[in-house]
């Protein structure tokens, strides 16, 4: 039976049964519903994964503990050739058949919560307390879960699937992990698909942001004895106000924030240093660009303003502008075979999946061509980022999972457009 033809029959069941429950049909002696049926039986195992995952702490580039624990259990799982990469990627692979196309599931290691951060989860029912418990520990759930199923029901596909758990997704990662990945690809990657966070659904766009660490920096000197100089707190001051009356565009969606501000030693100092952390996004690489040429303008203009002010110092004020951050921004058309496979997989489980923007793992792929998707991992999620963060896996959190299976599986088993989707 080729596959398109189990497909066809396991959208069909599907279709009548968003439960994916009942065997009446031909599609139930197939292995993708069967798969999809193992990973609804085998939901509490998919929770215990989730919990025991997320109670090793996965700070930025702190990721390893996690990372070897996850090969252990991709390793358990009988995936081949399980291995952790130079900069700590867990990649472990299902060979395809034949020659078909490459899919990569994802998910990411890391949090943002500091090593100190007490990550023990409490359970109430289907209700999970703890921090990273939905980003992404649900991702990682997943993977476990997806490799389990196709596993246990033999489900084969003619394109080789990579199970990758990345590293640095969350912001001072700046995306190592899959930038890494498409560097030093283990194959030429065909498709790319994250799964992050909880709910149902799809991102099909890139929110791009760049992040900037601006220092100005002078002397500094006593208040009162050395009024008169240029001060680099002023001069944050003046860089402040300008960046906060930039005007951007409503559509497409562009945003700009300064989020920390550091500098000063005492009130009667004039500082030798003011620095903040700036974060520009937009869906539109056009807009970004251009709302980053309004904050260098913002920057430069501050520093001239702050020096022209005491034109008679001897010294002046300088600025520092550091990258600390470039997701790039990018909007593939919604007709990509990436997209239509993941929303007509969605259909099929009986549910809608319209496409939308954020910043993800996916990000890097999308901007260099690669077909690329983030699907949400299931379930309900609160509070991510947040130590009071929770997940809720409701009565129907499997969800997730049999999407993401369908859809590496839809993906890696031809060429060719979705069976009537
Ligand atoms: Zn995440």
């Amino acid at each position: 039976m080729t596959f398109r033809r189990i497909l066809r029959a396991a959208l069909a069941v599907a279709l009548v049964s968003p439960c994916v429950t009942q065997s009446q049909d031909v599609a139930a002696t197939t292995p993708v519903r069967a798969a999809l049926d193992r990973i609804r039986a085998d939901n509490a195992w998919t929770i215990e994964q989730q919990v025991s995952i997320c109670e090793i702490p996965a700070p930025p580039f702190k990721e390893e503990r996690r990372a070897a624990e996850m090969k252990r259990r991709f390793e358990a799982l009988g995936l081949r050739n399980v291995r952790i990469d130079s900069i700590g990627n867990v990649i472990a692979e299902r060979p395809g058949t034949s020659n078909g196309p490459v899919v990569i599931l994802a998910a990411h290691l890391d949090t943002v919560f500091p090593e100190e951060t007490d990550v023990r989860v409490q359970r109430q029912g289907t209700l999970l307390k703890g921090p990273g418990i939905g980003d992404d520990c649900r991702g990682l759930a997943v993977l476990l879960a997806v490799a389990k199923a196709m596993g246990a029901e033999n489900v084969t596909t003619a394109g080789a699937i990579y199970f990758v758990a990345n590293v640095g997704e969350e912001g001072p990662g700046d995306l190592r992990g899959v930038k890494h990945l498409f560097a030093k690809p283990p194959a030429k990657i065909d498709y790319f698909i994250s799964v992050d966070g909880t709910g149902l659904g799809l991102t099909s766009r890139a929110v791009g942001s760049n992040r900037y660490k601006v220092s100005f920096k002078g002397p500094g000197g006593h208040s009162y004895g050395a009024f008169g100089m240029p001060s680099p707190i002023h001069a944050l001051g003046r860089a402040i106000a300008k960046i906060s009356a930039i005007q951007v565009p409503r559509t497409p969606k562009t945003t700009f924030n300064v989020g920390i501000v550091e500098g000063g030693t005492s009130v009667n100092t004039i500082s030798p240093l003011g620095a903040m952390d700036v974060d520009l996004r937009s869906e539109s690489p056009d807009a970004l660009a251009t709302l980053d040429a309004a904050f260098r303008k913002a920057v430069d203009e501050a520093l001239a303003d702050e020096n022209a002010r005491w034109p008679q110092s001897r010294v002046k004020v300088t600025v520092d502008v550091q990258s600390t951050g470039v997701r790039p921004a990018a909007a593939p058309p919604d007709t990509s075979r990436i997209v239509r496979t993941a929303q007509a997989a969605a259909r099929a489980l009986g549910f809608e999946a319209p496409g939308s923007a954020s910043s993800t793992d996916a990000n890097w792929p999308m901007s260099l061509g690669v077909e690329a998707i983030t699907l949400d991992g299931g379930g309900e999620g609160r509070g991510a980022h947040s130590v009071t963060e929770s997940y809720d896996d409701g009565d129907r959190g499997w969800l997730g999972p049999q999407w993401a299976l369908m859809v590496v599986t839809m993906l890696a088993s031809s060429r060719q457009a979705p069976g009537g989707a």
